[in-house]
């Protein structure tokens, strides 16, 4: 241990415990569980019990395993930890489950069919594949989309059904669809050298089921274990941690108020069946709250009180009282947004010593945050989304990153099709159904038919010249990529194929994706090979991993100050002085989805209670009477979740719009509307009343939008909020009746017919 002050820190921290507390940080071998609620110190009780593991007991941190259930979380701790150490602990392993999945298939990759170079597929790789197979099995788009086909494939995978068993337990057609592709999806990607996120837990537990010498292996190199959220974990996940963790020195901390995973297979019965799996478990519960005032717990509490699925748990607060959560009605989205960034301007002129990153903005669906980033960035104020229109979602991020996949993995065949299609290089379907046809005749990758010329005879020679060209560019790169820097080869590609000349091409607006271009240089050169006992890996393997690993996090530049915007389900685990809830319109939040379902209301109830446990000292919520969804102006209703909270424990406000609005009240001469998109939901319920002229009188723009269509022609660029990117194919009809035809450029979606006056085109930012 290097000379420092860390060690006092720790001691500080130690000694500032609470008993409960204290007696899970010292606890020794043998399992424990810490169930807790919100704030109460779970998440601290674990980083000090590492700490003290490794200073006071002695041992190793390479007979670690720390996991986290997002990559923020996992940073987060990675920090505190070298905090307190004085330094990075040693070959331990902390991540997400899916990163630690990543690293034993690394080191085993034969013993699952594949080599340890494969490709981490995400959501678009995955579903280009699963539409390949539902090609072979003739399958039609038209009946089942790839993202339901791969929706029933995630949710099997994921609670650890095999393809037999799941095509014995079909019985509706979506199933028996879904059987068909499942049974071919494994074989599918080992041909591509791929493995899938959820393959990412499934195969690991395979592995370890299958190879007992390998369990053994890993249950003498993790002797202990600790997992943060494990209310949150699924079959494949608590699976791995059985497996792993046979030795019973297992610490799993989690709430079962914060579940919010059900939908994608969390089960509750993981932590309350802990003791029943881990005979002799210690249970520790922690009862003081030390992240928010009085007022925020109350609200919490009786939030969540509503419940009727929950252990219940004593939460007391240890702060002042505070302030009275405030709840906001604004007139639309827009309204809603230009509200809360005034508040965020005046909070920090009010009180000097709030800086921006202390402050988050979250909702419940990512489309929300469009009319946040607008209102923020009139201000003049800096932003990070966190999990939202990901930085290597983006198109040109995209674009440059399946030529590096293609370098590091020759046989990815998803990252063939993007690469070769970007600069065109005059491929068409009917020359790439070829290629395909003649790659599957000899059994070999995309690439490397395309490598030569002798099985293309059918192609015509310019097709053939072009195949080659590529499959020479992507073989000097791969040479190049042996010892080069990811961004000295990023840049010598971006080179090669004038990939800059040709976003410039496309239109005036292309600087924010040449921006973005330099941006992921600058983070692949700040990417040294810092993730820690891997060997072998090259730097643009390393690259690789990390960021398919990101999920999520657009972490360009993580120092700076900038207020933080998240869905709900991403704040996770953390903290902010001050937050801002949004969208609290039934149908929204909670979604129209859950009021059929008493658990799914639940469970969007557990949601709020997460969000409002985020916050320390001042807490927003807000909500619109109208909002635009796809385009569509919708009226709003209050959420139940805000009607609901006894009177006097929020303080009610409206934003200047809406009090000069003239309001007319509920009732006279309203209409009933449904709510949110004629779902189930709105059927079910009497709807929303919606006061008739009052829309058009204050929202002049909207009503002259509808008649004042605008002209689009064949070719031009547009963005859509739902679909994307496109481009326009086809105009007719006329005024309000105007539709446009629209390629959108993710496969997926293809060619769609839209009415211009709802759409809500916009110019495409490209
Ligand atoms: P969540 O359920 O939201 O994940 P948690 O139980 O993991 O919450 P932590 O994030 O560990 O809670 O702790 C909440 C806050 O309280 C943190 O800022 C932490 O540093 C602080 N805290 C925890 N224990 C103490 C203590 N004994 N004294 C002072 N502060 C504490
Ligand atoms: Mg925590």
């Amino acid at each position: 241990m290097p000379a420092s002050v860390a060690p006092d820190r720790a001691s500080a921290l130690l000694g500032a415990l609470n008993p409960a507390q204290r007696t899970a940080v010292e606890y020794g071998d043998g399992p424990l569980l810490v169930l807790a609620g919100a704030g109460s110190g779970k998440t601290r009780v674990l980083t000090l019990r590492i700490v003290r593991m490794i200073q006071e007991r002695g041992i190793d941190p390479a007979h670690i395993l720390a996991v986290t259930f997002t990559n923020k979380a996992a940073g987060e701790m990675r920090e505190r930890l070298a905090d307190l150490l004085g330094e990075q602990p040693a070959g331990m392993w902390m991540g997400t489950f899916h990163a630690t999945g990543a690293r034993l298939l690394r080191s085993n990759a034969a013993l699952v069919g594949r080599s340890p170079n494969f490709t981490i597929y995400d959501e678009e790789d995955t579903l280009g594949i699963v539409k390949r197979v539902m090609e072979t099995k003739g399958i039609l788009p038209r009946d089942w989309t790839p993202k339901a086909i791969h929706g029933a494939i995630s949710d099997a995978m994921n609670s650890l059904v095999a393809p037999d068993e799941y095509a014995r337990l079909a019985h509706d057609p979506l199933s028996r669809a879904a059987a068909l592709v499942y049974t071919d999806l494994e074989g599918a990607l080992r041909a591509h050298n791929a493995v899938t996120f959820d393959g990412l837990l499934t195969l690991p537990v395979r592995l370890l089921t299958e190879h007992a010498g390998r369990r053994t292996a890993y249950q003498e190199r993790f002797r202990y274990i600790l997992v943060d959220e494990y209310q949150d974990t699924n079959r494949a996940q608590y699976t791995l941690v059985k497996l792993l963790g046979a030795h019973g020195n297992v610490t799993v901390v989690g709430d079962d108020d914060q579940v919010v995973y059900q939908w994608r297979g969390a089960d509750i019965r993981n932590i309350l069946d802990f003791e029943r799996d881990f005979p002799h478990a210690a249970v520790v519960r922690l009862e003081e709250n030390y992240r928010s005032t009085g007022r925020i717990l109350e609200l919490a509490n009786a939030v969540i009180s509503a419940n009727t699925q929950r252990m219940g748990k004593t939460l007391r607060s240890t702060k002042e009282m505070g302030e009275r959560a405030v709840a906001v009605r604004s007139l639309d989205e827009r309204d809603e947004a230009a509200w809360v960034v005034e508040e965020i301007v005046a909070r920090r002129r009010a009180e000097g010593d709030i800086a921006l990153r202390d402050i988050a903005i979250l909702y419940r669906t990512n489309a929300q945050s469009r009319a946040f980033e607008e209102a923020l960035r009139r201000q003049g104020l800096p932003y990070r989304l966190v999990g939202a229109i990901r930085f290597y979602d983006r198109r040109e991020i995209r674009d440059l990153m399946s030529y590096l996949k293609l370098i590091a993995n020759p046989a990815d065949n998803e990252a063939f099709r993007r690469a070769i299609a970007v600069p065109r290089r005059g491929m068409g379907d009917a020359a790439m159904a070829l290629l395909t046809t003649a790659a599957a005749a000899h059994g070999v990758s995309l690439l490397a038919a395309a490598a030569q010329p002798s099985m293309l005879e059918e192609l015509r020679p310019a097709g053939r010249a072009a195949l080659a060209g590529f499959a020479q560019l992507i073989e000097r790169l791969r040479v190049q990529a042996t010892d080069a820097s990811v961004d000295e080869l990023l840049r010598a590609l971006v080179g090669e194929i004038r990939y800059g000349d040709y976003l410039r091409a496309e239109g005036p607006d292309s600087a924010e994706r040449l921006d973005n271009i330099r941006e992921l240089i600058t983070s692949a050169a700040e990417t040294v090979a810092d993730d820690g006992g891997e060997v072998g890996l090259t730097p643009l393997q390393h690259f690789l991993q990390r960021t398919s690993l990101v999920a999520g996090t657009d972490q360009l530049d993580p120092a700076a100050d900038a207020v933080m915007m998240m869905s709900l389900h991403n704040a996770k685990g953390l903290e902010f002085p001050v937050v801002f809830i949004a969208g609290l319109e039934d149908g929204l939040f909670p979604l129209a989805r859950a009021y059929d379902d008493p658990s799914m209301l639940e469970e969007e109830r557990r949601l709020f209670y997460v969000g409002i446990t985020r916050a320390e000292r001042r807490l927003f919520l807000s909500y619109a009477e109208q909002r635009r969804r796809n385009g569509e102006l919708l009226p709003g209703k209050e959420s139940s979740f805000l009607a609901d909270i006894p009177s006097g424990i929020v303080e009610r406000r409206e934003t200047i719009r809406v009090r000069s609005s003239g309001r007319i009240a509920f009732g006279g001469d309203t209409v009933w509307q449904t709510g949110f998109g004629g779902s189930r939901a709105s059927a079910r319920r009497p709807g929303v009343p919606v006061t008739l002229g009052r829309r058009w009188e204050h929202e002049p723009d909207v009503a002259s939008a509808s008649q004042d269509v605008p002209a689009y022609h064949p070719g031009e660029r547009v963005r859509h909020r739902t679909f994307g990117s496109g481009t326009i194919a086809e105009v007719s009809g006329s005024g309000a009746a105007a539709k446009v035809k629209v390629d959108f450029e993710d496969a997926t979606i293809g060619r769609k017919t839209l009415v211009i006056a709802q759409a809500g085109l916009q110019p495409a930012l490209e």
